[in-house]
């Protein structure tokens, strides 16, 4: 092939009218939760992603897409949204988006190098108010799009002090431990040593199953409010997983994290749909007002696995025209123009004949056909036929509006 597709990225074409349908669904859920939309640029400045998701994370490390200039295509919108905001200290602060992300990964069922994330950030909102009113959003979101199997997990990472505290602890152990660890965990000793309790190596885990865990290094005010927000979220139904190991792989979290991971096996490993959490820090730490923020993002093409809904392949819209008379293009006119509301979007070329319009038809997937001969067109009526169901009806020209739903 001269052209071929670049890995890791789609021609979307059968499954466009399900992301354009995930689409409206997750948009409108969320408008009408008093977000509004946002669209950042594509190109963004590669600094952004270092000073905020961190240059030891594998996102800023290896998996960004960045040109001489020093531009990256945004692999996350979090940090373009900060900066969006950093610019323009008046926009809203409850933000949604919808958006292609790109990442260079090793491309595998559920990891592409180009991806879709539905996602949003909240402004101004100390914990947990964002924590309750975010995580039920997305509770609802995932209930209205049917999925039955998936839990939320989420952990609690500390305050500054608390982080540092069982920092040392837990670098301790690993160090005392690094024999057993894989040679990535070893080098994210001095450099990330908390991204090792996420590891996916089997060596790793097995240590990390006897690490200290954090829950256990905080305050007891911090540990009571943690509870708290536990049983505040089990009293609104939220039945919310402890995982002590999840750390997420971005710099710039803090407090509570999330994700919602799909349980039903059919993801292999990649079975987390979306993820998010508090960061209250990065919108100082790109030079900006003390602004807490909490925030979610899903992967788009992991959500179609999970709902493992086969892609009807006849999604038969568009209603043809077929002719045998020269008129053919003022008639196409003339009926488009007189039945718009109905979608007649294709014209076949009388020169073809009859048996070759039908199968052209077909092939393009029409729902229906018009016919018109020189008897209908002398009579002033057409014939419908559905090409699924094989109904034909003669319908008047004159009536002013066709119903070819009801043949
Ligand atoms: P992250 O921004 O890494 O927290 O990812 C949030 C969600 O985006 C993940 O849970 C996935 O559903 C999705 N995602 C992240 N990376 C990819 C990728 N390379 N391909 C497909 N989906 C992805």
């Amino acid at each position: 092939m001269k052209y071929p597709l670049t890995p890791g990225m789609k021609d979307l074409v059968l499954e466009a009218p399900l992301y354009r349908k995930l689409e409206s669904e997750f948009m409108e859920l969320l408008l009408s939760q008093g977000f509004s939309e946002i669209r950042t640029p594509i190109l963004e400045a590669k600094e952004l992603f270092v000073r905020s998701v961190g240059g030891d994370s594998d996102i800023v490390s290896k998996e960004m897409f960045t040109t001489e200039d020093g531009l990256v295509l945004r692999p996350e919108n979090t940090a373009p949204i900060v900066r969006a905001l950093l610019n323009d200290q008046e926009l809203p602060k409850k933000l949604v988006y919808f958006s292609p992300q790109f990442r260079k990964e090793r491309p595998q069922k559920g990891r592409l190098r180009q991806f879709y994330q539905y996602g949003f950030e909240m402004f101004g909102e100390t914990a947990p108010q964002s924590e309750l009113e975010g995580l039920l959003i997305i509770d609802q979101l995932y209930k209205k799009w049917g999925l039955t199997n998936f839990e939320i997990q989420v952990n609690y990472l500390g305050n500054t002090q608390e982080r540092e505290n069982y920092l040392t602890v837990l670098k301790e152990f690993l160090t005392t431990n690094q024999d057993k660890l894989s040679s990535k965990s070893k080098e994210r000793l001095s450099s990330n040593v908390l991204r090792i309790l996420d590891s996916k190596d089997e060596g790793d885990q097995l240590v990390v199953s006897q690490a200290p865990k954090i829950l256990d290094y905080l305050s007891p005010e911090s540990s009571q409010s943690w509870n708290q927000f536990l049983d505040t979220a089990k009293s609104l139904g939220l039945n919310l997983i402890v995982n002590p190991l999840l750390v997420r792989g971005l710099d710039y979290y803090t407090g509570m994290v999330f994700e919602v991971v799909d349980t039903s096996g059919n993801l292999g490993s990649q079975k987390a749909l979306g993820g998010g959490g508090r960061y209250d820090k990065l919108m100082q730490d790109l030079g900006g007002q003390n602004l807490p923020a909490f925030g979610f993002a899903g992967g788009v093409e992991r959500l179609v696995l999970a709902l493992n809904k086969p892609i009807e392949p006849n999604d038969r819209q568009s209603i043809g025209l077929i002719t045998t008379e020269n008129l053919v293009l003022p008639m196409f006119v003339e009926l488009k123009n007189k039945f718009s509301n109905l979608n007649i979007d294709i014209c076949f070329n009388t020169k073809l004949g009859f048996k070759k319009m039908f199968k052209r038809a077909d092939k393009l997937k029409c729902s229906k056909v018009i016919i018109v001969g020189s008897s209908e067109l002398q009579g002033g009526f057409v014939k419908v036929k559905d090409l699924a169901t094989g109904n034909e009806a003669i319908l008047n020209i004159s009536i002013a509006q066709l119903d070819l739903n009801n043949l």
